[in-house]
């Protein structure tokens, strides 16, 4: 029986997209080959990509000004991807701190040139967005994480500037409609809420691109990868291929709007639950919480391991929290069925009751 799966990454996919990629595997819209089999170059690899990056334009409501990129590397790679392309040692680039991922970023720009925090929730153990931003004019750009995946906080609406935002997305990509054109790069690693891992998505504003003027190896350079249509080295064409599938999906269950309808409904009843039953505790400030991984512990902390027990005995799976914050993590990405989110707190109710 499949189960309830709130991994947090690689996570659920939706049925039909991994009976279709399955298909492909074998016969790849009966041409005779594996999906696996076709050079990148053929005109059957070309029209998947270029569908792929016409949906993630449509779904963005984006113009001509911006290019989508399916890059290697994983969201980690843009961490350093990015100042190495807009970052000289004289440089300032802002970022927020707001949680694990975001501090990795940070972390990586300074092999390039200078951080300047322009906030921080380090001081409540990034349990909160903190919105009052310190940027610095001559910065080259701002970098946020739109939704802290591992704890479990989200930019309910993006920041106001006038420098370039670069907002990473791996974990809220294509979960509710965005005002996407008031960022200048958007990336996203593609295993949390648009296909499989192995891709990375960027969407990238074509002036910003052209602007770069330092000396990058061409592997790492935007520009050439835009030249390039994003076939300057091998693509991941699987991943590329699920990532497509994933699209068309979206669109056909509605798009965005859909998606953000769902997640808030999945969201709604999960927090409910918690907030009602004595037995969780959740420190995330309630307006930034993340309507995509919710993050809470048991307050007694002896009944965690039972808990988790309980769920892996009723074939649900992915719900133990990251290893650096403990307790527990219900992930609930677009694929995951409001009927997952259901049985979760049917369970954690009767949990409860039985322990409170
Ligand atoms: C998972 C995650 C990453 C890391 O992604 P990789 O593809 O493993 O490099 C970065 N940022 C956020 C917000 C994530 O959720």
């Amino acid at each position: 029986m499949k189960k309830h799966n709130f991994n947090s990454g690689p996570s659920i996919l939706p049925a039909p997209v991994i009976e279709q990629a399955a298909a492909a595997l074998h016969d790849f819209n009966g041409i005779g080959l594996s999906i696996l089999e076709i050079g990148h170059r053929t005109e059957w690899f070309i029209a998947v990509i270029e569908e792929a990056k016409a949906l993630v334009k449509q779904l963005m409501q984006l113009n001509d000004d911006y290019e989508v990129l399916f890059l290697h590397g994983g969201a980690t790679t843009q961490f350093m991807q990015i100042p190495m392309n807009f970052l000289t040692p004289n440089d300032t680039a802002a970022y927020c701190d707001n949680g694990i991922w975001g501090s990795k970023a940070i972390q990586e720009a300074g092999f390039f040139g200078n951080v300047h925090i322009a906030a921080s929730s380090k001081d409540k153990n990034h349990t909160y967005i903190p919105k009052n931003l310190s940027l610095p004019n001559n910065a080259k750009y701002l970098h946020i994480t739109t939704n802290n995946t591992v704890e479990g906080t989200q930019w309910h609406s993006l920041p106001e500037t006038n420098l370039p935002l670069v907002a990473d997305m791996s974990s809220d990509i294509f979960s509710k409609p965005m005002p996407f054109n008031h960022c200048s790069l958007i990336y996203a690693g593609a295993q949390k809420n648009m296909g499989a891992a192995g891709v990375t998505l960027v969407v990238i504003k074509k002036d910003w691109a052209a602007s770069i003027q330092k000396p990058v190896p061409p592997i790492m350079h935007y520009q050439k990868h835009i030249e390039a249509k994003s076939l300057l080295n091998t693509p991941p064409v699987f991943a590329i291929y699920v990532a497509l599938l994933t699209l068309r999906w979206i669109v056909a269950e509605g798009g965005l709007t859909e998606m953000e309808k769902r997640s808030k409904q999945k969201a709604a009843l999960l927090y409910h639950t918690i907030d009602s039953l004595p037995i969780f505790t959740s420190y995330v400030a309630k307006e930034d919480r993340s309507l995509m991984n919710a993050v809470f512990f048991m307050k007694d902390e002896n009944l965690l391991s039972s808990f988790l027990q309980t769920c892996t005995e009723n074939g649900m799976v992915g719900v133990k929290g990251y290893r650096t914050v403990g307790g527990i993590r219900v992930s609930m990405y677009n694929a995951l069925p409001l009927e997952s989110v259901q049985a979760f707190c049917e369970l954690a109710q009767y949990f409860a009751q039985k322990h409170g």
